[in-house]
């Protein structure tokens, strides 16, 4: 991978930094565990939570987006524009529905209907049911 292109938003490049953003760049959408086995299979130094610690720092720069599921696996994602997301009843599985139409729909529609006590920052739009 050219590491030119990889972008740490500002934050001071490191080894460590480096390695768990080609982690998740290689493997799209998962979660933490997955995402530990990956960075340590190149680099068994990195400890778990150190892993876990950079994929929050990582979430509050926004470079990652963390995806609530009902499980109780957290799936982080890498690609940044606004998509909803296909996840699997066992919450094993993920994957991006790219509907611009449908993210817009549901975004314009609760952007009209304030909820009481709840200021909305973004729209999650995640589908559970089963992969074919
Ligand atoms: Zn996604």
């Amino acid at each position: 991978m050219d590491r030119k292109n990889i972008s740490l938003a500002g934050m001071k490049v490191t080894p460590q930094r480096v390695a768990i953003l080609e982690a998740l760049q290689s493997l799209g959408h998962a979660p933490t565990d997955e995402i530990i086995r990956k960075v340590q299979e190149l680099s068994p130094y990195i400890s778990p939570a150190t892993i876990y610690n950079t994929l929050e720092k990582f979430v509050q720069e926004k470079m990652i987006s963390r995806i609530p599921t009902d499980g109780n696996k957290t799936f982080f994602d890498i690609t940044e524009h606004p998509h909803i997301h296909l996840v699997s009843e066992d919450h094993t599985k993920m994957a991006d529905l790219e509907d611009d139409k449908l993210q817009q729909v549901v975004e314009e529609y609760l952007a009209k209907i304030p909820i009481p006590g709840f200021k909305m920052n973004r729209v999650q739009v995640v589908l559970i049911g089963r992969f074919e």
